[in-house]
C-alpha cells in the first residue's frame, strides 16, 4: 500500500516524518554494504537504535519498553523500514517467537527476558528445520531426554537463521519417540551459549547467512521448557500460523505478506533495467526502441504492483513467483550485464539484477515452501479439504474420514 494515497491525521503525518528522519540517520549506506557482506538480516547498531525508540516492539506499552503505537503507526513504521531495506530478519523473528514465550514460559523466565527483548539485548531464532527435511516440522528428530531437573539435547538443526546473533533458539525436540509424531514433541527456549552448542555458518545462493546448529549432550535446565512435556506442537502453532499468514489480526489493516518484502528486491532491479533500456548504444539506438523490450519491462512492473498488494499466503506465493520469473527475464534482457555482481564496475544498478536473481531462488523455500503455501491457500483461503500425505492420518480425530477414504482409528 502506498501511504501517499492515504489521508493521515496530523499526528500520524508527524509520526511518519519522525520515522523517516530517524531511519535516514541510522540506515546508512554503510548498513547496506555491511548487510551485503554478512547476509545476516541483522545490524547490531540499527537494532539497538530501534530499541531506543521502542520500535523493536512497537505495539507494546511504553512502560514495557515498546512505543504504544496504534496499528496505522505500526504500519507506517513497517513500510518505512521495508522501503529502506533495513536488515530486520532477526528483529521480526524475535517478535514472532516472543508471543509464544510470553504465553508458555514460566513467569520468572518471561519477566526476566521481556525487557531485554524490548531493549534489543535478547534475540531469538527459529529451530524447526532439520538436515533430513524441513517442511514436515512434526517429524523432528532432535532428541531431548529428561535427567532430573535438566534435559539432555542431542541432534542438529538446519537453517537456524540468525543463531550467531541470537541468545536463544526456539527449539522443537522429540521427547517421546513412541507417541504419534505431533504428540511426542516438546518446545524449549535453549540458551545458545550452553556447552555442547556449535553454530556453523552456511551462505545461501544469494549471500544470505544461515546456520547449521549442532547439539551435543547439551544440558538444558527445565526452566527453559515452554509449555507441557509432549505438547510442543501447541506452543509452535502460534508462531507457525503467523509465519504462514494464517489468522493474522492486522488491527483492520490487511496483512503485508512476506512477498511484499520480496518486491523490495525486484524494484531496484527493474529500475536498473529501465536505466539500461534508456541508455544509448554506440550506434545511437536504445534497447527501449525495441517494443518487445518495453512490453517485457511493463509486464514486470504490473506483476510487481500486483504482488506488492496481494496479502496473506497468496501474497507470499505471488511474491516468490513474480520475483523468480521477473529476475530471470531481466537477466535474459540485459545479458551478461545482468549477471555482474554488486560492487562490480559497470554493473547496472550496482548489481541489482544479479542480486534479485540470486535472492529469488531462496524465496521459494524459506518461511515454508511455495508448495506448502499452496496447500495452505487450498485449505485456509478456499476451504478445500486437507490433502493427504504420509503421516496426515495421525491427526484426524478418531472415526473421522480423511479425503483418501482412510478412517483414523
Ligand atoms: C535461507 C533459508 C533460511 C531459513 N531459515 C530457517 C530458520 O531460521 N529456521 C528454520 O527452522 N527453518 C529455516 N529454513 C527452512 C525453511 O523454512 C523451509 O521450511 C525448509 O527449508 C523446507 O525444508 P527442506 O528444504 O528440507 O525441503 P523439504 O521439506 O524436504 O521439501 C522438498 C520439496 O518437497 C516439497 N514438499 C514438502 N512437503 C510437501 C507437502 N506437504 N506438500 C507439497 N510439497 C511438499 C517442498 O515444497 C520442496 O519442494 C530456512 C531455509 C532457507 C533456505
Amino acid at each position: 500500500m502506498d501511504f501517499g494515497l492515504v489521508a493521515l491525521t496530523p499526528e500520524q503525518a508527524a509520526f511518519a516524518a519522525d520515522v523517516r528522519q530517524f531511519l535516514d540517520e541510522i540506515v546508512t549506506d554503510d548498513v547496506h554494504v555491511r548487510e551485503r557482506e554478512t547476509g545476516d538480516g541483522f545490524n547490531a547498531e540499527v537494532h539497538l537504535a530501534l530499541a531506543s525508540r521502542g520500535w523493536l516492539t512497537p505495539g507494546w506499552p511504553v512502560e514495557e519498553g515498546g512505543a504504544g503505537l496504534d496499528p496505522v503507526c505500526r504500519r507506517i513504521l513497517e513500510l518505512e523500514l521495508e522501503r529502506r531495506r533495513t536488515p530486520m530478519v532477526t528483529a521480526n523473528v524475535t517478535n514472532m517467537i516472543w508471543k509464544a514465550v510470553d504465553r508458555y514460559a514460566e513467569p520468572d523466565l518471561r519477566d526476566d527476558l521481556k525487557p531485554k527483548v524490548a531493549a534489543g539485548t535478547v534475540r531469538l531464532c527459529l529451530g524447526y528445520t532439520e538436515p533430513d527435511g524441513g517442511s514436515d516440522i512434526a517429524a523432528a528428530k532432535v532428541r531431548a531426554v529428561r535427567d532430573g531437573e535438566e534435559w539432555v539435547v542431542n541432534g542438529s538443526k538446519m537453517f537456524t537463521t540468525g543463531a550467531h546473533n541470537c541468545q536463544y533458539t526456539f527449539l522443537i525436540t522429540r521427547t517421546d519417540p513412541e507417541a504419534p509424531k505431533h504428540r511426542g514433541l516438546t518446545m524449549f527456549l535453549v540458551p545458545l551459549d550452553l556447552p555442547g552448542v556449535e553454530i556453523q555458518g552456511i551462505r545461501a545462493f544469494s549471500g544470505e547467512r544461515t546456520n547449521i546448529v549442532y547439539y551435543d549432550d547439551v544440558r538444558v535446565p527445565d526452566r527453559y521448557r515452554l509449555g507441557a512435556v509432549n505438547d510442543g506442537w501447541s506452543v509452535l502453532r502460534g508462531p507457525l500460523d503467523e509465519e504462514h499468514s494464517i489468522g493474522l489480526d492486522g488491527g483492520g489493516l490487511s496483512d503485508l505478506s512476506i512477498g511484499h518484502g520480496f518486491m523490495r528486491v525486484l524494484e531496484p532491479a527493474l529500475d536498473a533495467a529501465m536505466e539500461w533500456a534508456l541508455t544509448e548504444r554506440p550506434d545511437g539506438s536504445r534497447p527501449a526502441d525495441d517494443p518487445s523490450v518495453v512490453t517485457r519491462l511493463a509486464r514486470i512492473a504490473v506483476d510487481l504492483e500486483c504482488a506488492t498488494l496481494t496479502p496473506g499466503p497468496m501474497g507470499r506465493v505471488r511474491g516468490s513467483d513474480v520475483l523468480v520469473e521477473a529476475a530471470a527475464d531481466l537477466v535474459d534482457l540485459l545479458g551478461p550485464l545482468g549477471l555482474l555482481a554488486p560492487g562490480t564496475d559497470a554493473a547496472p544498478g550496482d548489481g541489482a539484477v544479479d542480486h534479485a536473481h540470486r535472492f529469488a531462488q531462496g524465496t521459494a523455500t524459506y518461511g515454508g515452501t511455495v508448495e506448502v503455501f499452496r496447500t495452505i491457500i487450498a485449505q485456509h483461503v478456499l476451504g478445500l479439504p486437507r490433502p493427504t500425505y504420509p503421516g496426515s492420518r495421525t491427526f484426524l480425530p478418531a472415526g473421522r474420514r480423511n479425503p483418501s477414504g482412510a478412517v483414523q482409528s
